[in-house]
């Protein structure tokens, strides 16, 4: 009998104290008060050491010096651009997947190309302009952030920010409190019905300050003397784009543009100064991570991708971009230092794509490349299936280096026939090395490196019949500038550094990829991954 008592005292013992560490863990999880993540559009990983010799302790370097950076981190899919960048890196998920399979796809329902956050049924907030009819309608998945808010029954707060409405939007999930992105049409920060009915105050009196104005009578100056950009080429090439209103070379005349001129600041280091600045008034509007609940704040930093578009990666453009990038970046941290101690929030750096060289530039200096572009192959193969097949229109949009067929005159017995006689016509472009029918996918003879690419890109749904792959340093595009969008490593090896609360110090040259950023950050937090996802966790990264 009193060995019975003991048994069942010990055993209430134990059920409370079970009841007790239950309760403590789940009110008490360690976490930082604020996430920050910062994605840098067009940023290759290169540029991390390129430009370094003149990046100050703050920026980047204190990331580099004090965090853990996996330095062969991947982007998984293809075509690797904006839209599908942020998704994966929010998502830990892949176009196959997350249903954001590019900027834009052509939808055989309404036929016409479908914008990845267009949704005509919010409105603009902040603006009298169509710039706000967006929200992220067309995501299939949770975002990490997402799954932040339900782990916290929704009382972590998430923001997203980035001149680019997708930047922002795509980052802040389903469940973002607010996404905010640049319109041109009033040089202020808006948002749509989707997240609210009206700017928070903070955002009003941001948007009142003027800073574009203020930042476009200052003109775009280098930060050093010309002729110290020792990474660059001479700073006006003719295969460099002209700026609107505006042309190649410095000093960049932004204050006497009159036409839209708000959207030349986008093209500008000022783009990022905006946006860092609009990032710490959301963090000050909203008390992010002052509390008691982990918050997320979704930074994307977009001038760079159209600067790098414009002007390509060796332009002093771009080198004078990432000094004053790495400026904004150390006010930045100082800030959040400030507001939350150091230590107390955890940073991630990394980029949507990477970008390849000017092709131009690239053949000024004796290496292989060029460009073909998709409008043409378009009207060659609709040529094509009229001469030999008396097919009108056959083909219906040429995009993201997929055909997309028509298939209400490409059907019956010479379906195959027809499919097989695009492919043949794409394979005699000199430019073109592989055109395959897309669900043959894992028969067509490829390497398996871009066979998963390939395969993690498309989605049965939404992508078109036939995936046609370019030589290494070709892609589609005209004469001057450059892009991205392709497997290779120039648009998919990106930055991938984090820093501060459980971050480790330190470095990997393991391969990893940037659906694992999601996967790690849940590991991190404690919390579910998002619905999606497929990234490993990049356990070197964690305390
Ligand atoms: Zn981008």
């Amino acid at each position: 009998m009193r060995n019975t008592v003991v048994v069942c005292l010990l055993l209430l013992v134990s059920a409370l104290s079970y009841g007790q560490k239950k309760s403590t863990n789940n009110s008490n999880v360690a976490r930082p008060k604020l996430v920050v993540g910062i994605v840098i559009d067009q940023m290759r990983w290169d540029y991390l050491y390129r430009f370094a010799d003149r990046y100050s302790a703050n920026g980047f370097k204190r990331l580099l010096n004090d965090g853990f950076s996996c330095e062969n981190t991947f982007i998984p899919y293809t075509p690797t651009v904006t839209a599908a960048g942020h998704t994966c890196v929010y998502t830990g998920s892949v176009p196959a997947i997350n249903g954001i399979m590019g900027n834009n796809w052509y939808r055989r329902d309404l036929k016409r190309s479908w914008y990845c956050t267009e949704d005509s049924s919010v409105n603009t907030v902040g603006s009298t302009s169509a710039a706000g009819k967006m929200s992220p309608s067309s995501l299939w998945t949770t975002t990490i952030t997402d799954e932040l808010r339900l782990a916290t029954n929704f009382r972590s707060k998430v923001i997203g920010i980035a001149l680019k409405d997708r930047g922002a939007i795509l980052p802040a999930g389903h469940s973002g409190n607010a996404a905010y992105w640049f319109d041109d049409a009033n040089g202020a920060f808006i948002t749509s019905t989707y997240y609210m009915k009206d700017l928070p105050a903070w955002a009003k009196q941001f948007n009142d300050k003027k800073l574009p104005d203020q930042y476009l009578q200052k003109n775009w100056n280098t930060l050093y003397p010309i002729n110290t950009y020792a990474q660059s080429t001479a700073d006006e090439k003719n295969y460099e784009s002209v700026l609107a209103g505006e042309d190649n070379s410095f000093p960049h005349v932004t204050n006497n543009i009159t036409k839209n001129k708000y959207a030349s600041l986008r093209p500008t280091p000022y783009g990022n100064t905006l946006t860092m600045e609009m990032a710490k008034a959301a963090v000050d509007g909203e008390s992010l991570g002052q509390t008691g609940n982990t918050d997320f704040l979704a930074v994307s930093f977009s001038s760079p991708d159209y600067i790098g578009h414009s002007f390509g990666p060796n332009s002093i453009e771009v080198e004078d971009n990432y000094l004053q990038l790495d400026n904004d970046l150390a006010t930045f941290f100082s800030y959040l230092d400030g507001k939350l101690g150091r230590g107390q929030y955890t940073v991630f750096i990394t980029a949507d794509h990477a970008v390849a060289h000017v092709p131009a530039f690239l053949k000024e200096n004796k290496i292989p490349a060029g460009t073909l572009s998709e409008t043409v192959l378009e009207k060659g193969l609709n040529e094509m299936l009229e001469k030999r097949f008396n097919i009108k229109n056959g083909v219906m949009d040429v995009m993201n280096y997929q055909v997309y067929l028509n298939n209400s005159v490409i059907k019956g017995a010479d379906e195959q026939k027809i499919k097989d006689a695009v492919i043949e016509t794409l394979l005699a472009y000199p430019a073109i090395t592989n055109a395959f029918e897309f669900s043959q996918v894992n028969t067509a003879p490829l390497p398996v490196a871009i066979k998963n690419m390939v395969t993690n890109g498309y989605n049965q749904k939404l992508s078109g019949d036939i995936q046609f792959i370019y030589k290494p340093h070709w892609f589609s595009g005209g004469d001057k500038g450059t892009t991205h969008g392709t497997w290779n490593p120039y648009d998919s090896h990106i930055p991938l550094v984090w820093y501060g609360w459980g971050v480790k110090k330190g470095k990997t040259n393991r391969e990893t990829y940037m659906s694992d950023i999601s996967a790690t950050l849940a590991a991190m937090l404690h919390i579910q991954m998002p619905s999606g996802c497929i990234g490993q966790v990049i356990e070197e990264v964690m305390q």
